[in-house]
């Protein structure tokens, strides 16, 4: 026996909640996104929501939706602090324009 194949090869849960986040891509062609997500979500595989397969279940998740990135409410610019409650911070620096401070 050769060991041909060093690498690292995923969990066993990892690998079919890959197959099963495959499957709902190719079942839903033209859903992409959140959409997507809710679908694949749906075809949680492993039983309970708990314990340590679910933890994977969300990795993997996490890893095929990633968030997109926050835009400020205010300029629709690049950068937005979410500080929860509705709440929030621009990091674009319009804040500070606003605020009245001119340079140059
Ligand atoms: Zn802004």
């Amino acid at each position: 026996m050769a060991f041909s194949s060093a690498s690292y090869s995923p969990s066993i849960w990892r690998t079919e909640a890959r197959a099963v986040i495959a499957k709902v891509r190719a079942d839903n062609p033209g859903v992409t996104g959140p959409a997507l997500k809710k679908l694949a979500n749906a075809a949680y595989p492993f039983g309970p929501r708990q314990y340590h397969p679910y933890k994977i279940w969300l990795s993997e998740l996490r890893a095929q939706f990633p968030k997109p990135r926050p835009v400020c409410k205010r300029c629709g610019g690049a950068g937005w602090y979410d500080l929860g409650g509705g709440r929030g911070s621009a990091t674009c620096g319009c804040l500070a324009s606003r605020a009245g401070v001119a340079r140059g």
